[in-house]
């Protein structure tokens, strides 16, 4: 938890949220801005600032992941394919620094 952090908001209840799926390492919502007919956001629990900020210790959750991104997709009805998308710092893009990976697709 870090204190103003927005994503760690929604993960502790304190801003109000809908997530399409939970599980005891990540939860997953929808984007407030989507850029695709889906866009869903994969936030892990923990507050990890960014890719950066990655070490050994979390390669379970990034393998859990990139295992749960195919199902989401799945789920979603994105037969055809989708798109994942991380972005790492102020330089690449980053406007909330708390690690998530966008799934976007159905175009
Ligand atoms: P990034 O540029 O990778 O940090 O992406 C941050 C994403 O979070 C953007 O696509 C925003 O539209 C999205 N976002 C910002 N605030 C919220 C929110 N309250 N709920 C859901 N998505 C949000
Ligand atoms: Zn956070």
């Amino acid at each position: 938890m870090s204190d103003n952090c927005l994503f760690c908001k929604i993960i502790n209840g304190e801003l109000p949220s809908t997530p399409v799926y939970t599980d005891e390492h990540v939860i997953v919502i929808w984007d407030i801005n989507p850029k695709e007919p889906v866009h869903l956001l994969i936030i892990p629990r923990e507050h990890i600032i960014s890719l950066n900020e990655v070490e050994e210790k979390h390669d379970h959750l990034m393998a859990h992941i990139m295992l749960l991104l195919p199902k989401l997709a799945h789920e979603q009805g994105l037969d055809k394919g989708f798109r994942t998308v991380i972005n790492t710092g102020s330089g690449g893009g980053q406007e909330v620094f708390h690690l998530h990976v966008h799934l976007l697709g159905g175009f």
